[in-house]
């Protein structure tokens, strides 16, 4: 069985205050990986508050070079320096409106994987891709750009996330149904390459995820944990997301 991973990604969200306190009110867990993301300027702080905790710690995005004249960007060997474990990438909000492309995601994993961290890589389809019957292929491809880049034998390190566009920060998540059945597509297509690597692989769900829906989720045979937005900002419905998955 898959050890199951919530993690919270706070998107844009917080001050020094509201962090500490928002850390402070977290709960851990030893049975489940619960991974929190916060802006770069307080992963420092973060970092610190979390000494202690086997709470993790991810970024929310890192750049796919090592130094240099990069204006803005933020690299794997700074995340390192303050305990970053894990590193989101590819979420949809940074494809829709950064532009970036399904080859840079894919850089960005194989950097992130080099430099001995593991990347969240979100992959999802948009309402009209749903409409017009392509989720699976929209998933798959975003994936295969992945796969082809680094390779199956190191794909076994990578989480993936499923966030369907639509869902994200809506308050309509997909339904246990539907996520089950994309979460299943995207690992079929793996095990067409590796049936041993996929079945290891952790599949999280995000997309309006809150306390009230988490269990059912989490039911699911192929749902492997939750990559939580507005609902991991506040400390009480985050424990109990991380409760109804243990
Ligand atoms: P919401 O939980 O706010 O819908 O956001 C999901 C998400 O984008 C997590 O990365």
């Amino acid at each position: 069985t898959r050890r199951k991973i919530v993690a919270g990604n706070w998107k844009m969200n917080g001050s020094v205050e509201s962090v500490v306190e928002l850390v402070k009110g977290l709960n851990a867990c030893d049975t489940l990986d619960v991974v929190v993301a916060p802006s770069f300027v307080y992963l420092p702080l973060v970092a610190q508050q979390l000494v202690d905790s086997s709470i993790k710690l991810a970024a929310q995005n890192a750049s796919e070079y090592n130094s240099g004249p990069y204006t803005g960007e933020v690299s794997l060997s700074m995340l390192q320096d303050f305990s970053v474990s894990h590193v989101i990438l590819g979420h949809s909000e940074r494809r829709a409106l950064f532009a970036e492309t399904d080859t840079q995601v894919a850089k960005k994993v194989a950097a992130t994987l080099a430099a001995g961290l593991t990347p969240i890589l979100c992959v999802g389809e948009t309402l009209e891709q749903r409409e017009v019957g392509t989720t699976l292929a929209v998933c798959n491809a975003q994936v295969d750009a992945v796969l082809n880049e680094i390779g199956v034998e190191l794909f076994e390190q990578v989480v993936v996330a499923y966030e369907p566009v639509w869902a994200i920060g809506t308050g309509k998540s997909a339904t246990s149904e539907q996520a089950q059945e994309v979460h299943k597509g995207i690992r079929d297509n793996i095990a067409t390459q590796s049936a041993e690597i996929a079945e290891k692989i952790a599949i999280l769900y995000g997309g309006s995820v809150k306390a009230s829906n988490s269990a059912e989720l989490f039911a699911q045979p192929d749902i492997d944990g939750a990559l939580v937005g507005g609902a991991s900002l506040d400390a009480k419905e985050f424990n109990s997301i991380i409760e109804s998955a243990k």
